[in-house]
């Protein structure tokens, strides 16, 4: 419970439309995509950086928790109010503030959909590139603090190599300023990429200045079916070795193709046990020459067929949708992104195989593999304790595996709730405590998002 003193000045921060107090509405702040669900005491709406900064000012003085919220799409439970407190919802500040072509800059505020950026960029003949499959329905805001990425960043990187600088109000209540308008500049310590992907416990983020990018003259598809997992694999690993990289390279594994199956009959040939789904982009000239050395590097004696797809899109699709169709085949779903270097992925497939034998834990597999970023997910009943013991110590284990090939956690949920038990496996003891002091310098009286990210 909120003490009503704290109520009673929330209230003259913000008008009583952009507050929450009955628990009925607060109640729909409660969960995120990691299905847990932590009531917050009120949700708070600003829709202006000086409204953030008051609002942050306030829970200082009483200590109570903040918890910032985009639009609630994350995996991991960074954006649930754990702790109760007010979830600071930034889904009206949705201003587009400039589109700036000659300096290829648009500047946000963190409401914002990511698909209404590329929808303002692209008439002006470029695009932002962090493209997560959740585009059309997750905030700029939630994608800097995740540093979000999609089947591109395989080409183009993920949210943190396309923001130029940022405002945002820090636990303690400052606003700053991080970065600078220009696509060269070092001047200061590089804090715009230390907030990126911080989840929220660092500073709330009110403004950002991201860095467009050309859309490319033309895109083709490719696509290309495979007997086994392994020889996929190796395929992954020619493909990435080329000069002539490709802009997107999503594995799909013998259980996701069997989901795809489920819904399209006929959409793959019947033997297949692994596929690959390609896209080059570039000048028109260029494309037919990639296209035909990452055709070549496709083949190997695991290959069943490979195809140019002229048109992908129902594929493209249906691998979008797969995440959310895992939920037809079991109750509950553990869902990883772990990364490894792209040269181990042979390995770690074999591994994945051995331990979901071991441990007897369906698993299903696809993600975006040319960045070894790979969406590992159990399948689980809840009700079966026995069931859920052997997934933790099958999850246990796959997180050694991919530590044991210098891989890491998370390549794109962030940490959140769901695995800070576990990063203290990638991240010694010095350097964990060197990040919570940077924790406890931006927000001193730890308001902000209290108990993420850290085990
Ligand atoms: C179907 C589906 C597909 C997805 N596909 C992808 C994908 O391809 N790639 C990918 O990277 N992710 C993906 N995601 C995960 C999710 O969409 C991303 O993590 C997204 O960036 C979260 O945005 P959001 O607005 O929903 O943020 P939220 O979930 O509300 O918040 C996420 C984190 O950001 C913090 N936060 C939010 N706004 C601010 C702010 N203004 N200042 C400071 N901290 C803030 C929160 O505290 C929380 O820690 C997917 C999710 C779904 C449901």
């Amino acid at each position: 419970m909120l003490p009503i003193s704290f109520i009673t000045q929330l209230g003259n921060l913000l008008p009583p439309e952009r507050l929450l107090t009955d628990p009925v509405d607060c109640y729909a702040y409660a969960y995120d995509n990691s299905r847990k669900i932590f009531p917050p005491g009120a949700v708070a709406f600003p829709i202006t950086s000086a409204e953030v900064q008051g609002i942050v000012a306030l829970c200082n003085g009483y200590e109570i928790p903040l918890t910032p919220r985009g639009r609630g799409t994350g995996t991991s439970g960074g954006s649930l109010p754990e702790q109760g407190g007010v979830a600071l919802s930034l889904e009206r500040m949705l201003r587009i503030i400039s589109v700036d072509p000659a300096n290829r800059v648009i500047v946000a505020e963190p409401g914002v959909l990511n698909q209404s950026v590329q929808d303002a960029a692209k008439p002006h003949g470029f695009f932002w590139p962090p493209d997560p499959s959740s585009a059309a329905y997750s905030s700029i805001g939630g994608n800097l603090a995740t540093s979000a990425g999609g089947p591109h960043a395989v080409k183009y990187g993920t949210t943190r190599d396309h923001v130029l600088g940022l405002k945002a109000v820090t636990g303690g209540g400052e606003l700053i300023k991080t970065g600078c308008y220009t696509t060269k500049g070092v001047v200061g310590y590089d804090l715009t990429r230390l907030l990126i992907g911080s989840e929220g416990t660092l500073a709330v983020i009110t403004e950002a200045t991201l860095k467009l990018t050309s859309l490319p003259q033309t895109r083709a598809g490719l696509i290309a079916y495979y007997r086994d997992a392994r020889s996929c694999a190796s395929a992954i690993v020619q493909i990435m070795a080329l000069p002539q990289g490709p802009s997107a390279l999503e594995f799909l594994d013998a259980g996701s193709l069997d989901l795809i199956r489920r819904r399209s009959p006929d959409m793959l040939p019947p033997n297949a046990l692994a596929m690959l789904m390609i896209e080059v982009d570039g000048a028109f000239s260029y494309i037919a020459e990639s296209r035909a050395v990452i055709l070549a590097a496709c083949r190997n004696t695991g290959l069943i067929h490979a195809e140019e797809a002229a048109d992908a899109s129902a594929l493209w699709r249906a691998r979008k949708t797969l995440s959310p169709l895992l939920r037809d085949i079991a109750p509950k779903k553990i869902n990883e992104d772990v990364v490894v270097p792209v040269s181990a992925l042979p390995e770690f497939l074999d591994g994945l195989a051995q331990l979901s034998n071991k441990y007897r834990i369906a698993n299903i597999n696809f993600g975006h593999a040319g960045n070894g970023n790979i969406h590992v997910n159990l399948l689980v009943n809840p009700d079966i304790a026995d069931e859920m013991d052997r997934a933790e110590r099958c999850l246990n284990e796959i997180f050694d595996l991919v530590i044991g090939l210098n891989g890491t956690l998370s390549g794109e949920h962030g940490v959140g709730s769901e695995k800070r038990a576990y990063i203290g496996k990638e991240i010694d003891a010095p350097t964990l405590a060197l990040m919570k002091e940077i924790k406890r310098v931006f927000d001193p009286r730890n308001i902000l998002n209290p108990g993420k990210l850290f085990p």
